[in-house]
């Protein structure tokens, strides 16, 4: 895997996210790439080292996950008192805001925390060469649920990244198809059935699964 030397951003094409799912769970959940199964990304969350918290990050639930990469402070709201405070974190904390994932085109508390698991896994390096400035100010990454207007080149292209690798850990490639040829799924038709049984099993929304059939080549 390459990384941009400047910022430290990997390299990854599209055509990769597939293969980069796998190398995760080939370290994380072999037996993932072995049986169909429903990802333990919370297991996988702490096999990491990260400390997920779902609680509310904005007043308007637009950002539904960030990851914190170094000590210091992040603004977040505070529900109960109706304001915006500065809160001290630790590095490889997780936020997950339930109510702005309701709001995500997958709807899936999973594909967020596999998202973050991304955004640790492959994007580390970018945040730490970044810790010198303004040290007191965590550095982190906030997820949007619709892509904010004046974000960086560097960010969205991370952005995508875990975008498009996340639901490839929750439904990797060759189980995937596996699980999917036991239904008869024909483009046209609703096969309500089949991705409702694929959601089940693989313990994601429905709306990834149509997304993930799509992807390849199913539907
Ligand atoms: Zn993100």
């Amino acid at each position: 895997m390459n990384y941009n030397l400047n910022s430290l951003i990997p390299f990854i094409l599209p055509s990769e996210y597939d293969k980069v799912a796998e190398q995760f769970l080939e370290e994380y959940c072999p037996d993932a790439l072995k049986y169909p199964m429903a990802i333990p990304i919370e297991k996988i969350a702490a096999d990491l080292g990260l400390n997920v918290q779902y609680v509310c990050i904005t007043e308007e639930a637009d950002i539904y996950g960030a990851t914190i990469f170094t000590d210091g402070m992040m603004e977040i709201y505070n529900p109960e008192y109706g304001c915006y405070e500065n809160k001290m974190f630790k590095r490889k904390t997780v936020l997950i805001d339930p109510e702005a994932v309701k709001k995500t085109n997958v709807g899936c508390k999973h594909n967020t925390l596999a998202h973050e698991c991304v955004h640790w896994y492959k994007h580390r390096f970018y945040y730490r060469m970044q810790k010198f400035t303004m040290p007191r100010i965590a550095k982190f990454c906030k997820c949007s649920v619709n892509q904010l207007p004046d974000v960086t080149d560097d960010i969205s292209i991370m952005e995508s990244q875990a975008n498009g690798i996340a639901p490839r850990i929750l439904m990797p490639r060759i189980t995937f198809i596996e699980a999917a040829s036991q239904y008869d799924i024909v483009y046209g038709r609703d096969n309500w059935q089949a991705i409702a049984g694929l959601a089940a099993l693989f313990d994601v929304s429905k709306s990834s699964v149509m997304i993930r059939l799509e992807e390849c080549n199913l539907l």
